[in-house]
């Protein structure tokens, strides 16, 4: 349905995980991806963007790009509004005069957090900061230009979004810092945005979702305090047992912060969910997303060779060890057992040094075949997380159930399993492959 897609913001937390999945969409769909530098197109040059959309009619605008610091915005608020609200207008009305569909990216900083129930897109905003007013005015900006057109346009509200290198304000933080208890919503993975901006995309040539406002964060809540709590204990700057030093403070005796901030902005993300027919992750498993698209990324790797694009990935028991990464292999190897996740067992065993991978989980893109179940459970492996199911010849869910039939005294291990991690990206890999395949 799109043929020209002008990507925004490409170098920021959103854009830079965004814009190699939109390449990858791109080479199979053939179609243009539009993602200009800041310096080819300056946001706060008015004339230069609707001459920009003139000239290279996108038919959909994914406008990532933002003036996202929100100390900054409180002290600069004129560029905040130029960049967060005047260009959206602009943009809009020009992608308007294209006819084009127009994607924004917006925060929960346009609520007021005085609420302790999660919010809905039906819930009036009442930004409290420069940077939600500007978000909430660039909004409503969007919302006037397509009033009254049947042209598609989604507002995508997320919350404490993080990209690759983790949380920005988590990056250099000290085991003692103060940190704030009473903020609270929910930390949000870029990759999974991504993903679920691709599929948006990938459903508007069948059944395009409605236009609207969505909210589209994962699920559950933190606190700002446990949060980086979670992330100190996860880099083992605190050891096991030992109480974490962090100090608990209030976010109204946070004297560095120059901005208000919104005290608890929980987001419902049900209205998304529905329309895209997903579960929505928990916060907590953002890093099976990660993990997951290093095995698609495997997959990628046995399709360019002609092989069906299955990829997998062992982690080890610390939960972020990579040891092992392979793809489907079996024509090019003249091996009818090089199935992905078979060679990374074997990888992984080779670089322990130990058959037996204790704790290890592996994540593959298509559920497992019955010789790959048997393999894992020799393995001892703890855990399998895979995207897409297998109807014909899946062994944990599809056409056996393996680790959930009564088969006591069979297996001498057991191993907990998920599915549908990324599924849809998988799925659409497995099907543009065979879709390729049968027109050979
Ligand atoms: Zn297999």
């Amino acid at each position: 349905m799109f043929n020209r897609i002008l990507l925004l913001g490409g170098s920021g937390q959103l854009g830079q995980v965004l814009q190699p999945l939109l390449k990858d969409f791109s080479a199979q769909t053939d179609l243009q991806l539009f993602v200009p530098t800041r310096q080819v197109l300056d946001l706060n040059n008015t004339d230069a963007i609707s001459d920009y959309i003139a000239q290279h009619k996108p038919d959909l605008i994914i406008n990532a790009a933002a003036m996202t610091q929100v100390d900054d915005a409180e002290t600069n608020p004129a560029l905040a509004d130029a960049i967060n609200h005047r260009a959206v207008a602009v943009l809009a009305y020009a992608a308007k005069q294209q006819k084009a569909a127009f994607l924004q990216l917006s925060t929960d900083q346009v609520f007021d957090g005085s609420r302790s129930t999660p919010l809905l897109e039906t819930d009036p905003p009442n930004p409290i900061n420069a940077y939600g007013r500007s978000k909430w005015a660039g909004e409503q900006a969007l919302v006037a230009a397509y009033a009254g057109t049947d042209l598609l346009w989604w507002i995508l509200r997320t919350s404490w979004l993080y990209g690759e290198q983790g949380p920005r304000w988590l990056q250099h933080i000290d085991s003692n810092a103060s940190v704030v208890t009473d903020q609270i919503g929910a930390p949000t993975s870029a990759l999974w945005l991504a993903h679920i901006i691709v599929q948006i995309i990938q459903d508007a040539k069948t059944q395009p979702m409605e236009s609207g406002i969505y909210h589209a964060t994962m699920a559950g809540q933190t606190s700002k305090f446990d949060q980086a709590q979670r992330h100190l204990m996860q880099r083992h700057l605190i050891q096991q047992g030992q109480q974490p030093k962090l100090k608990p403070i209030k976010t109204e005796d946070f004297k560095q912060a120059v901005a208000k901030r919104p005290l608890y902005t929980v987001l419902n993300s049900d209205k998304l969910a529905k329309a895209l027919n997903l579960t929505i992750p928990q916060w907590t498993e953002a890093t099976d997303i990660h993990f997951m698209q290093l095995a698609l990324n495997q997959a990628k790797i046995a399709e360019a060779n002609g092989e069906v694009p299955v990829g997998a990935v062992v982690v080890a028991a610390d939960g972020k060890t990579v040891l092992a990464q392979a793809h489907n292999a079996p024509i090019t190897a003249n091996d009818p057992t090089a199935h992905a996740e078979i060679s990374a067992l074997r990888q992984a065993a080779t670089t322990t040094n130990n058959y037996r991978l204790d704790g290890c989980t592996l994540y593959v893109t298509l559920e497992p075949c019955t010789m790959c179940v048997g393999a894992l459970v020799h393995a001892r492996i703890a855990k399998v997380v895979f995207a897409a199911s297998e109807p014909k010849a899946g062994s944990l869910q599809s056409q056996r159930q393996l680790m959930n039939e009564d088969l006591s005294g069979y297996y001498n291990h057991r191993f907990v399993w998920q599915g549908g991690v990324l599924a849809h990206a998988a799925a659409l890999q497995l099907r543009t492959f065979f879709k390729a395949r049968r027109q050979t």
